[in-house]
C-alpha cells in the first residue's frame, strides 16, 4: 500500500506594510484609469507539518527598516516566537530568493540550512549587481551572510526543482529575480502554492500585469503559469505582498497577524470573473 502523503497546515504571517502606493508602483504598465493602489503586506510563511517548521522567507529587521524607510510592525522572529516557534530551532528555511525583504535577519537561525536556487546566488553575487536598477532591492549585507552560510555548508541549493520534506517542494519562476523560486505544499484542500513575488498581489497573475521589479518578463509570465498548473486551482496561489490575503484567509487567534492558507478562503476567485464579482480592492 501507498503511504499517505503527509499534509501541512501554513501560516502567512505579516510583519510590516507599506502604505501610499501608486499605481505605478504595483503594475508595470498601470491602467490610465486606476488613481488608487493597493498597500503593499510584507509576509513571511510558516508551514507546519506534525514534527516539523518549515520557514519560507526571513523578512527584514530594524536596520533595514530604517535605511529603507519602512515601517516595521514586528520582526519576523519575534512574530515567530509569539507563535510558539523559537528561530535557533528551526532547521529548514527556504529562501525564495535574495530581495532584502525575504532574505534579512539570516544571523538569527543558527541551526537552519538555508534552500536558495543556484541561479538566486549567482545573480545576487554576479555582474548584474553592477546595475543600480537590479541591485537596489538586494542588501549586500543579507547576500554577504548568505554566502558565509554558504561556506559553513548551510546552504541547500536546489536546480530548478527541488525537495525539502515529502509534500514540500521548491520550482524555480526567475522573472522578479533570476533565481526566484515558488514553495508548493501538500494541504488537505490540495496543493497550495506560496508564489512569493512571482505575483506581488493577486491582479499581477490574474491581469497578466507584471509587477513593476523585473528581471526577466518572459520567465514571470511563464511563472505565472507554472504556478497555475502547480497549484491546479486559483484559489491555492497566495501572492507575496497582498493584503487580500487578510481578508480571503481566517485570521488565527492571539496577538499575531497571522492567517491560516490551508483553510478554504471566503471567496473563490473561480467566482470572481462575474461582471458582479466583490471587488476587494
Ligand atoms: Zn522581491
Ligand atoms: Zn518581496
Amino acid at each position: 500500500m501507498t503511504p499517505l502523503q503527509p499534509t501541512y497546515e501554513i501560516y502567512a504571517i505579516r510583519y510590516a506594510t507599506m502604505t501610499a502606493r501608486t499605481p505605478q508602483m504595483n503594475h508595470l504598465s498601470p491602467d490610465p484609469h486606476e488613481t488608487t493602489a493597493s498597500d503593499l503586506d510584507y509576509f513571511v510563511w510558516l508551514i507546519r507539518g506534525k514534527d516539523r517548521d518549515i520557514l519560507v522567507d526571513t523578512g527584514f529587521n530594524e536596520a533595514a527598516s530604517k535605511s529603507r524607510k519602512r515601517v516595521l510592525d514586528i520582526n519576523p522572529v519575534d512574530a515567530l516566537a509569539r507563535f510558539g516557534v523559537q528561530a535557533e530551532n528551526l532547521r529548514d528555511v527556504i529562501i525564495t530568493h535574495l530581495h532584502y525583504d525575504h532574505a534579512g535577519n539570516l544571523d538569527r537561525f543558527p541551526r537552519a540550512t538555508f534552500h536558495l536556487q543556484d541561479r538566486e546566488m549567482s545573480y545576487a553575487t554576479g555582474r548584474c549587481m553592477c546595475s543600480g536598477v537590479l541591485r537596489h532591492p538586494f542588501s549586500a549585507e543579507d547576500v554577504t551572510l548568505m554566502v558565509r552560510h554558504v561556506y559553513d555548508e548551510r546552504v541547500t541549493f536546489h536546480d530548478g526543482e527541488g525537495e525539502v520534506a515529502p509534500g514540500v517542494t521548491l520550482h524555480r519562476v526567475g522573472g522578479h529575480s533570476d533565481g526566484l523560486q515558488v514553495v508548493r505544499v501538500a494541504t488537505t484542500r490540495g496543493p497550495v502554492v506560496l508564489a512569493s513575488d512571482a505575483s506581488h498581489y493577486f491582479a499581477n497573475m490574474h491581469r497578466r500585469s507584471p509587477f513593476p521589479i523585473i528581471y526577466n518578463v518572459g520567465d514571470m509570465c511563464n511563472g505565472w503559469a507554472l504556478c497555475e498548473r502547480l497549484a491546479g486551482h486559483p484559489d491555492r496561489i497566495i501572492p507575496g505582498h497582498d493584503p487580500l490575503v487578510r481578508k480571503l484567509y481566517r485570521r488565527v487567534e492571539g496577538g499575531i497577524d497571522a492567517y491560516a492558507l490551508h483553510e478554504e478562503p471566503s471567496h473563490s476567485f473561480m467566482r470572481f470573473d462575474a461582471p458582479e464579482a466583490p471587488q476587494f480592492s
